[in-house]
């Protein structure tokens, strides 16, 4: 079926090489031509996957030269993948990427990847929608050189008080704890911090907004971390609020009828 499609976006998962798909993985292994994101992307992923494709690490290459590796191997009849971090439809600037191969007439597609803060929920050992407590999760970040649109200002999204996951601003950790609480977070939010999720030199730091930003200053941590905030994360210190209905014995669904009484 994709035997016309000679180049595949690939998310290589947050670091270790098994949270690849098995899908990304096999094709990693049939490429011939891989570009990878070298700030990030695990190197033990391609010695693994792809020990004999040419590699091109995207890190100091601009747009075009990116455009031109990918569009000269399939003028080649090459087998060609650009792999991205995590899941490359977060933070992946993948879009322009896609819209120059549209131009070009090269055909490709998107295989998903496991994105950090899902990594950073498993190193935490912590569900991210706890019922009463938060149902949904904001990922977003704090404007950096990247501006973000003025109604997703970290300020105003902070009124929803959700479970929020924070890419790309561990860098001004002050600045974010500073605009979180202005919205419905307290210095006693529980927030937690985790640098390089799923790598063997993964850490995590735990407190609250009063204490999270000294902490992680004090761990020298400054990039390729995420900022986890939410009253999700205080439960192991305070207990589950309320459990969920879904394996509650009264409570009737599609796939189980309920003891009543
Ligand atoms: N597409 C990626 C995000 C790329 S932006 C994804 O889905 O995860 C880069 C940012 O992602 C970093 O600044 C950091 O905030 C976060 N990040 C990427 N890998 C990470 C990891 N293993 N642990 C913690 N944060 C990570």
């Amino acid at each position: 079926m994709s035997s016309e499609i000679n180049v595949h976006f690939i998310g290589a998962g947050p670091g270790d090489p098994e949270l690849i798909t098995v899908k990304g993985a096999r094709l990693l292994g049939e490429a011939e031509v891989v570009v990878f994101a070298g700030s990030l992307v695990n190197r033990a992923i391609l010695t693994t996957y792809c020990p004999t494709a040419a590699l091109h690490d995207s890190a100091a290459m601009t747009m075009e030269e990116v455009i031109g590796v990918i569009a000269g191997g399939v003028t080649e009849g090459k087998r060609v993948v650009r792999l991205h971090t995590g899941d490359p439809a977060l933070y992946g600037a993948i879009q322009e990427q896609m819209v120059e191969l549209d131009r070009l007439g090269i055909s490709y597609r998107v295989i998903p990847g496991v994105t950090s803060a899902s990594a950073a929920a498993a190193a935490l050992r912590q569900e991210l929608t706890l019922p009463e407590l938060s149902q949904t999760l904001i990922l977003t970040r704090l404007a950096g050189k990247t501006p973000v649109p003025e109604g997703e200002r970290l300020s105003k999204i902070a009124r929803i008080g959700a479970t929020m996951a924070i890419y790309l601003s561990v860098g001004m950790i002050d600045s974010v704890v500073e605009e979180l609480l202005t919205g419905a977070y307290t210095p006693e939010t529980p927030a937690a911090v985790v640098y390089r999720a799923s790598w063997p030199d993964e850490r995590i730091i735990e407190g609250t907004l009063a204490n999270i930003a000294g902490k992680v200053a004090a761990a020298g941590i400054d990039r390729q971390a995420l900022i986890m905030v939410g009253e999700v994360f205080g439960v192991r210190r305070n207990g589950l609020k309320a459990r969920s209905l879904l394996y509650d014995g009264t409570f009737t669904h599609g796939f189980r009828t309920g003891i009543v009484g």
